[in-house]
């Protein structure tokens, strides 16, 4: 099958940091299909010959494991081509349109990994261009949208030039190898659905925690935030893969659908949940890893006075049989005292203790999705001397599964796999409309509170793991985040 990838912003940071790495993986695993271009599109003038040496140069600040020899960058730079075009041209597309038709691929992939403001325009004009056949497949990149109207507009959009299914609108956290083991786990294994459901669930909490601030991306975050930034997206499908009904097949809309009533199902906000179940951040200057680092609204391209969250902490419902009355905590931010994306499921206690036990010791499934990738199951046993001394009985321990261990280099990465799904018009790791608004929905009265608030982010020191009113919010639940108990 022949293939054209046709990268809009294709000298940008997304596309050097992550797709061209992670087509070149594919390129060396062997499984991008043979017979492809990759068409980098920029403003910047550059000959073919040029542009490879672009990313040839680029590929030196990989990991050594992943940087190709320079023979293998020969072979792979046979693929890459560059086509000079400023997007907000239209006399400009009919170039990219003569490049195409000269080949008639099979699958014609356009990669958005430029601006979402010119996301509308360019789909558009690709249309005008005649780019919008059967064979044209569309990428779009988060954010879509800041907030429900935009998000819908943009999508009107798109589904007024092409049919959802030429539509991927990526999620990268869906292609992570540890969200692949969740649906795993859960759909794969007979074990974990007895157990998963509000009967046998006192709390599940999502943290994704960096201890990054907003680098070079300030200007951009300064405008969008935590919530439109992770919450929004990558934190609401990690809750949909969690709490999701088990669907009828592995296929896109069998998912979706599920995933969807998950979103659907989310408590409304109250102006009392408002209140005392969110809670909003903004980095002041701190310690991460031993240095000092600056505040936020000291970082280059953010205002001085910004308001904007750095840190989000919500605690939400499902209304349905199997969840209602669990919490889901959904926590993130900058500037945290640790890298670290996990998921921690925690059991309720035994009905009727007959062995002492540390207290707060409960069993706890904990799903390691970065740096680490793995499944970490926390048992009582029976202890050791010293608990004895104690007084107690049982002791924690764990049954730990490193999946990076157990499968090396045989991983595929997540933009590596969505990349070859496109690819394959494979959609059931991709966001449908339905759900992107539904979750655009969700979040939109928690924007408008802010808006209308006096108050702003609360201030917590980098290298911290947010304001203590994070803490103060789960404590009034009798509940703590993992690392404080
Ligand atoms: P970036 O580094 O600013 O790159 C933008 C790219 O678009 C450049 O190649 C730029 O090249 C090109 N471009 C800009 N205006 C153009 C125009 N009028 N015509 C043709 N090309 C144009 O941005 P980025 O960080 O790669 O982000 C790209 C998109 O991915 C954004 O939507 C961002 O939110 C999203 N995203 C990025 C990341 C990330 O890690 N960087 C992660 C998730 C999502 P010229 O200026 O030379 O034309």
């Amino acid at each position: 099958m022949s293939f054209d990838l046709v990268l809009f912003g294709g000298t940008g940071d997304l596309a050097w940091r992550k797709l061209m790495p992670a087509l070149f993986q594919a390129f060396r695993h062997g499984t991008l299909p043979e017979g492809g271009r990759i068409i980098g599109i920029a403003r910047d003038d550059l000959s073919d010959a040029q542009y490879r040496d672009l990313i040839r140069s680029r590929f030196d600040g990989v990991d050594l494991a992943k940087r190709p020899s320079p023979e293998e960058f020969e072979r792979f730079a046979g693929l890459l081509h560059f086509l000079r075009l400023d997007l907000s041209r239209p006399e400009d597309y009919g170039r990219l349109a003569q490049m195409l038709r000269e080949r008639h691929a099979d699958v014609v992939v356009m990669y958005l990994a430029t601006a979402p403001d010119l996301f509308s325009q360019v789909v558009q004009q690709l249309a005008a261009a005649g780019l919008n056949g059967a064979n044209t497949r569309l990428v779009l990149e988060k954010p879509l949208g800041h907030d429900l109207a935009s998000n819908r507009a943009i999508n009107e959009t798109v589904r007024s030039v092409l049919s959802e299914r030429q539509i991927f609108r990526i999620d990268h956290y869906l292609g992570k190898p540890a969200v692949q083991n969740l649906f795993a786990m859960r759909f794969g294994n007979a074990l974990f659905e007895p157990v998963w459901r509000r009967e046998h669930i006192s709390h599940i909490q999502i943290t994704i925690a960096e201890d990054l601030g907003v680098e070079k991306r300030g200007a951009f975050y300064d405008k969008t935030g935590a919530l439109r930034d992770m919450v929004q997206n990558h934190a609401l499908q990690l809750l949909c893969a969690l709490a999701m009904e088990p669907p009828i097949n592995a296929h896109a809309d069998a998912i979706r659908d599920e995933k969807l009533k998950v979103l659907r199902s989310l408590k409304p906000w109250t102006a009392e949940a408002l209140d005392q179940h969110v809670v909003r951040g903004q980095y002041a200057a701190g310690n991460v890893n031993g240095q000092p680092v600056k505040g936020y609204r000291e970082e280059p391209g953010v205002d001085p006075e910004s308001r904007t969250e750095t840190f989000v902490a919500l605690r939400t419902e499902i209304a349905s049989w199997r969840w209602a009355g669990v919490p889901f905590y959904i926590r993130t931010g900058k500037r945290l005292g640790s890298r670290e994306a996990h998921i921690v499921v925690n059991f309720r206690e035994t009905p009727h203790a007959i062995f002492s036990a540390p207290p707060g010791s409960t069993n706890r499934l904990i799903i390691h999705l970065q740096p680490r990738d793995g499944l970490e199951l926390h048992l009582l046993a029976q202890g050791s001397q010293e608990n004895r001394r104690n007084g107690q009985v049982l002791a924690p321990v764990h049954l730990d599964l490193d999946f990076d261990k157990r499968f090396g280099s045989e991983r595929v990465g997540a933009y590596e796999r969505l990349l070859l799904d496109v690819i394959a018009g494979r959609l059931n790791l991709f966001v449908r409309s339905d759900e992107q608004e539904a979750a655009w929905r969700w979040v939109e009265p928690v924007l408008e509170r802010w808006r209308g608030e006096e108050r702003g982010p609360r201030p917590y020191n980098a290298g911290t793991m947010g304001p203590s009113a994070a803490s103060a919010m789960i404590a009034r639940d009798g509940f703590c985040w993992s690392e404080e108990c």
